[in-house]
């Protein structure tokens, strides 16, 4: 049985006030317990800092080191680059090339993305071959990378480098519930109250669940397809039991990280009616992402369950651009929706982004001004990114993505009218009347139903 230690390396930035940790790791750890290896530690970069000592004694122990190498929109930035960091250190005190005992895999959504070199082992390549091979883009040695999708494979991979035995073909994940429940076992009290390195801890006892994976729309610039190609879920029975669990140990904030929660609607809303009946959410604030193919029943249901938050991917309120993202969206009806939501007291976030290529100055105001017009609590607003894995990105002449995971659409590279700064002030200056023009709303709202999420 192996000595295994997980590293999720520090994201390249940070995002404000986001909840998280890695979700994935947490069930590699499960698979791995289950198969009798011990995990000696996991340590998160983006919830503590980097200790060389820690770090290094983690090394001293392990067998096998899982680094997992995130991407970009899921949780809280790419992470590669840190990630190279810590290999280099790694192989400067355990050695390197086929002499290495200590092995080195690497794990996540980034591997689906391709643009991992080989390494020669022992004479022999190893690769979870992605399935675009792209331009390489990192030089790590290595001796396995599992693309996210594999994770059902983690046992077999594990034993192969421990044996040196070539593993068999491997399968994706297909069925869901085979996964057990993630291994919250590992994270710290300081990491389930919101604790971060760059934010001290300000919350109820918080954590992520995942009841499905995927979503089939076409959205231009998703690039969540590039590791999720089939729409999976959880059964009612597997998610109800791991509320129970949630519930049994006293969680209040509860994140659902679903790529898009209601993408199968009628089971969303199922699901939220089981957890109700069931009263397993009743101390719960729930936070759920969403397109916005809703309606009114799924708010109402939403609200009884002890859902709290609702964001929604928005993007455009002009008709070409919205076209050209490929999304369908009823203007006039989510406005309706979300007056409803706030009216029973649910909190919304309306995600949107400026910069597609036929943008102009009247396309973003017509864009600001509906945001104004709506009664959204917090609003997002990013600039287009050319996100590796989208179609979008793939739409890119090779010599414009370069070694690139992402790339900010700006007059400067020619994919729209607007240097980047000015989008960005742009966005600045938009949030700033935003959020006077919400102010008294949302606190009012907030001490009629409370904040949005349990706070110490
Ligand atoms: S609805 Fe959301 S998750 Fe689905 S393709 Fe569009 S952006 Fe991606």
């Amino acid at each position: 049985m192996a000595n295994i230690l997980l590293v999720y390396p520090a994201p390249g930035e940070f995002k404000e006030r986001r909840f998280g940790f890695s979700l994935d790791l947490l069930y590699l750890s499960s698979l791995l317990k289950q198969a009798g290896h011990h995990i000696i530690n996991y340590l998160d970069y983006s919830i503590e800092t980097f200790d060389m000592e820690k770090f290094s004694r983690g090394l001293d122990e392990a067998d096998v080191v899982i680094f997992e190498l995130d991407s970009f929109p899921l949780k809280r930035a790419i992470n590669i680059h840190h990630g190279e960091k810590l290999i280099r250190e790694m192989i400067k005190r355990v050695g390197s090339g086929a002499g290495r005992k200590k092995k080195i895999l690497l794990f996540g959504n980034d591997i689906a993305l391709g643009g991992y070199s080989t390494f020669k082992e022992g004479g022999s390549f190893r690769e979870n071959r992605p399935p675009n091979p792209p331009t390489k883009a990192f030089d790590l040695e290595f001796d396995y990378a599992l693309a996210g999708s594999y994770s059902n494979s983690i046992n077999i991979i594990v034993e192969s480098l421990m044996t040196g035995n070539p593993p068999p073909e491997l399968r994706p994940l297909t069925d869901l519930d085979q996964l057990p429940f993630p291994d919250r076992s590992l994270l710290t009290p300081y990491a389930e109250h919101g604790g971060t390195v760059d934010q001290k801890p300000g919350l109820q006892k918080s954590t992520l669940i995942r009841t499905s994976a995927g979503c089939l729309n076409n959205c231009i610039f998703c690039q969540r397809k590039a590791w999720h190609k089939k729409y999976q879920a959880h059964s009612i029975p597997y998610v109800l039991n791991e509320f129970s669990e949630l519930k049994k140990h006293h969680y209040r904030n509860i994140w659902i990280t679903d790529d898009n929660f209601t993408y199968d609607l009628k089971r969303a809303k199922s699901l939220l009616k089981e957890l109700s009946d069931r009263d397993l959410t009743t101390d719960m604030k729930i936070a759920v992402s969403s397109w916005t193919r809703i309606d009114a029943e799924f708010l109402e249901t939403a609200k009884k369950t002890h859902v709290s938050i609702i964001s929604f991917g928005v993007e455009t309120a002009n008709q070409e651009i919205q076209r050209f993202y490929r999304k369908k969206i009823s203007l006039r009806r989510l406005s309706q929706l979300i007056r409803y939501a706030d009216k029973t007291g649910l909190y919304t976030v309306g995600n949107f982004i400026i910069g597609a290529p036929m943008e102009t100055r009247a396309t973003i105001e017509e864009t600001f001004t509906y945001i104004l017009d709506t009664p959204f609590d917090r609003v997002n607003v990013k600039i287009l990114d050319y996100m590796a894995g989208s179609e979008l990105y793939e739409s890119l002449p090779p010599e414009k993505r370069g070694v690139n995971r992402h790339i900010f659409a700006c007059k400067e590279n020619g994919l729209n009218e607007f240097p980047l700064e000015e989008l960005r002030g742009k966005v600045k200056d938009f949030l700033e009347k935003f959020r006077q023009s919400r102010e008294d709303h949302l606190e009012e709202k907030i001490s009629k139903y409370g904040p949005p999420y349990y706070l110490f």
